[in-house]
């Protein structure tokens, strides 16, 4: 696979060029909603006069198709925004753009980024980039098989629970899930306003450290966006202490998943580090948590979509209770509106203290746990996913089963942390596996740092 430093010795025309013809070779996959051919092509004309230099000068890559980008509309993977073209760009690809880098296209998702798998997508699944009969992986599946497949060298993704980590692991690349508020949102479709970050994928931790580094930083136009520049590349601090997180490395984790997460922590052991067993017992309520504070803001976020103000409107209506229904109804797919009614029921008067409060104070313990985790520990490390990408279909009548492949990435999600997905070998059958690697509050250099010197150079 190709790094960003492979670029660098072409012209930028050259690189948007195979770039674009390496996107319509790939077009099976279903990694792309669209190309934003015209408009690549004449920023790099731009770069190759000279008119745009920087740190990424000529470099193309993708974006999740809910970030708002000019070149062609931005979707989300909802018939909702199937026509919308944004006024506007995330400020995210505005600093990319500030560098040079060039937006080739918009990668498929699960509509509105929920799911795991991509399959939620209204334009139908995207494929794994290892086997076409299994999923991508999602919500950012898009972004993380055209980085597999060699179109990139790099895309960004959103990742609320697992959205960048999991397709990551699913498809052998790197994938970046940063301190909650490192790099604004601004600009993009928002589901999830706790949890939700902005991340990146790439095929090393140095292009991936390269890419956050660029985005990262305190923007007025996000306050939730952190005032401190923390994203600076580090040196890998030898002699860490690391934690494995025990509970994921029990019988609900594949056996093939547990041996290569044990080969990795031999490897950091054999560069002088010391990894030992850790517990993180609170783990098994994260789901629960996860599943009543998510579906509770992403019903409060989605409230925008009223068939009035922007968006898909249903046709042929008479009143205005019908407008909203209708709309909404064929506007969303099916796990849209099954977490805007649990986020609306645990929302509810009745049931707010019950369910929402009950979890919102559950996180709470999730934090102290992980605090206290870290007072010992530089890092702590365990499988992204219990398994491998599984089968395109085989999840998708039984959402409690789809969340449950959640259950490793939606606790730093919860918590805020960085964690990052980085390969960690294939599996017999030919199927990538990722490890996790999670940190305090803004250690996410650090922890790519770790990533790197793990690295086969
Ligand atoms: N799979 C998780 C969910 O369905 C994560 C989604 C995400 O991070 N956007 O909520």
């Amino acid at each position: 696979m190709t790094k960003i430093s492979d670029y660098r010795g072409h012209t930028a025309r050259e690189n948007v060029e195979r770039a674009l013809e390496k996107a319509k070779s790939v077009e099976e996959y279903n990694a792309l909603l669209s190309l934003t051919e015209v408009r690549a092509l004449e920023r790099a004309d731009m770069v190759d006069r000279g008119e745009i230099t920087g740190r990424l000068a000529g470099v193309p890559f993708v974006v999740k198709d809910n970030f708002l980008a000019f070149g062609a509309p931005t979707t989300a993977a909802s018939k909702m925004l199937a026509n919308f073209n944004a006024p506007l760009q995330a400020t995210a690809v505005e600093k990319l753009e500030a560098e040079g880098a060039i937006c080739i296209g918009k990668a498929n998702l699960d509509a509105f980024a929920h799911g795991g798998s991509t399959e939620n997508s209204a334009y139908g699944p995207t494929k794994n980039a290892y086997d076409t009969a299994r999923v991508a992986g999602g919500s950012s599946g898009g972004s993380a098989v055209i980085t597999a497949l060699d179109v990139v060298p790099f895309a960004l993704g959103t990742d609320t629970g697992g959205s960048i980590r999991q397709p990551a692991s699913f498809n052998g690349v790197v994938g970046v899930k940063p301190t909650y508020g490192s790099v604004s949102r601004y600009g993009v479709v928002a589901m999830a306003s706790s949890t939700d970050t902005i991340g990146c994928f790439a095929t090393t931790a140095a292009d991936a450290q390269l890419v956050m580094e660029v985005m990262a930083g305190r923007d007025d136009k996000d306050m939730t966006t952190l005032h401190e520049d923390f994203y600076g590349a580090e040196q890998v601090k030898p002699g860490q202490k690391i934690g494995l997180i025990k509970q994921f490395m029990g019988e609900g984790t594949d056996q093939e998943v547990r041996e290569k997460i044990l080969a990795y922590a031999e490897k950091l052991r054999a560069a002088g580090h010391a990894v030992e067993e850790v517990d993180l017992p609170i783990v098994k309520h994260t789901l629960a948590m996860y599943y009543i504070i998510v579906p509770a803001e992403i019903s409060s976020n989605l409230a925008r979509y009223d068939g009035i103000r922007y968006g898909y409107r249903a046709e042929g209506v008479r009143t205005l209770t019908e407008l909203y229904g209708r709309s909404r109804d064929e506007g969303f797919v099916t796990e849209n509106k099954r977490r805007i009614m649990i986020g609306s029921y645990v929302l509810s008067s009745g049931f707010f203290d019950a369910y929402y409060q009950q979890a919102q104070k559950a996180r709470t313990l999730l934090i102290r746990e992980y605090d206290e985790l870290f007072e010992t520990y530089d890092a702590l490390i365990g499988p992204t996913a219990p398994t491998p990408a599984f089968g395109i279909g085989e999840n998708t009548n039984d959402p409690i089963k789809m969340y449950l492949a959640d259950i490793m990435t939606v606790p730093p999600s919860l918590a805020g942390l960085p964690a990052i997905s980085v390969p960690a070998g294939v599996s017999q059958s030919g199927l990538p596996i990722g490890v996790q690697i999670i940190g305090p509050m803004k250690s996410d250099a650090r922890l790519l740092a770790l990533a790197d010197s793990q690295e086969e150079k």
